[in-house]
């Protein structure tokens, strides 16, 4: 039988299907209409140029811009959005090795679910109610992806970004770590962003990417942020650590050095090669899943990594989970807990040898 008499004849012996299939239609056709329609507002985007900075605005779905003179340290405000510039410009971070009597909180994929993340931090008072550092001379790791998905990137980038001002001043840390959609999106795949930034890239009428681009304050810290860092006896990626960068005898440094050679494709004079290519790739410390799977890394290449690296403890993100787990008998601990569905989420606490998961109601529940 033909398509088109199939379709003729499914319909007629069942007139409820063409209802069903034209209430199908009007009600996409609405969803279409209605997110084509969203106001959004958004920002700030900015750009320095020697002392003065020129900030872009989404206001109302429309583009402004605004001109400040001496923006470091400066505040800037518009349609409900509103950031503090730093006071100084970012420098690459060359220090991967941190240790000393602190508390360590972790937390990974924040994906735009800003609201959820700040609510967590509050009820646990890193930070007060006007999301100031409270976490004294403690530090905080962040295991990447902050763009894509969700709806809130901008806020997280410059709450984390002021954060890790606040967090030096007081003697603490924050430090944030690449994952895979923070390269993702400065290399212009963008196959994630949330409608709200498509809408910015269309009104600004430029590649979404080109908002982060070296004149951009945001992109400018991003790429000066690592690909992993180790604290205490911990060791720190959004993906993970593959057993070959053991075998193959690589320090954290010649790791986080050669992924950070290569970041930005068209900023390189000639294509990712060699280990810089390997490390962007599945394998990599951004996209490694190998401690999820049945085929993945076994027990011995587990104590092989932590051996070579002289830790005791893996770190990771990316693979998301319902809440804070861990594998290999607690030597590796995913702490990717899902917040990405905007519904729930967990941050790990370290203090000495205790591991606890803290909960977006407020609880603290070890984790062994
Ligand atoms: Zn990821």
């Amino acid at each position: 039988m033909e398509l088109g008499n199939l379709i003729y004849s499914t319909m007629k012996n069942n007139p409820s299907y063409i209802t069903k299939l034209l209430g199908l239609c009007i009600l996409g056709s609405i969803l279409i209409t209605l997110s084509l329609a969203a106001n959004y507002n958004d920002g700030p985007y900015v750009f320095s140029k020697g002392d003065n900075a020129e900030v872009w605005w989404l206001c109302n779905n429309q583009k402004q811009v605004d001109r400040v003179e001496n923006y470091q340290g400066a505040t800037v405000e518009k349609c409900g959005h509103k950031a503090r510039l730093p006071k100084t410009e970012p420098v690459e971070v060359t220090q991967l090795n941190i240790e000393g009597d602190f508390k360590v909180l972790a937390a990974s994929d924040i994906h735009g679910q800003f609201g959820l993340f700040l609510a967590m931090l509050q009820r646990h008072k890193i930070v007060d109610h006007n999301n100031r550092w409270q976490f004294g001379r403690n530090h905080f790791v962040i295991t990447g992806d902050i763009f894509d998905r969700g709806p809130d990137v901008l806020p997280a980038l410059w709450f984390l970004y002021e954060l890790e001002q606040q967090a030096k001043e007081r003697g603490g840390g924050v430090h944030l770590i690449l994952g895979n959609h923070e390269v993702m999106v400065l290399n212009g795949d963008l196959r994630y962003l949330h409608d709200k930034y498509l809408k910015v890239s269309q009104v600004f009428g430029m590649n979404y990417a080109d908002l982060f681009s070296k004149q951009s304050l945001l992109g400018q810290w991003l790429r000066s942020r690592p690909a992993l860092i180790k604290i205490n006896d911990a060791i720190f990626a959004h993906g993970g650590f593959h057993p070959q960068l053991a075998q193959q005898k690589l320090t954290l440094k010649d790791i986080n050095r050669s992924f950070k050679s290569s970041l930005v494709k068209n900023e390189l004079a000639y294509p990712r090669q060699g280990l810089a290519e390997y490390l962007h790739k599945t394998d990599g410390v951004v996209w490694y899943r190998g401690y999820f799977k049945d085929d993945g890394a076994t027990e011995a290449e587990i104590e092989m990594l932590l051996k070579h690296f002289a830790v005791n403890k893996i770190i990771v993100g990316h693979t998301s989970q319902e809440q804070i787990e861990t594998r290999y008998e607690g030597r590796v601990i995913a702490i990717d807990a899902s917040l990405k569905k905007g519904k729930y989420g967990e941050m790990l606490l370290i203090e000495k040898n205790s591991y606890s998961r803290l909960t977006l109601d407020g609880k603290k529940i070890p984790l062994f």
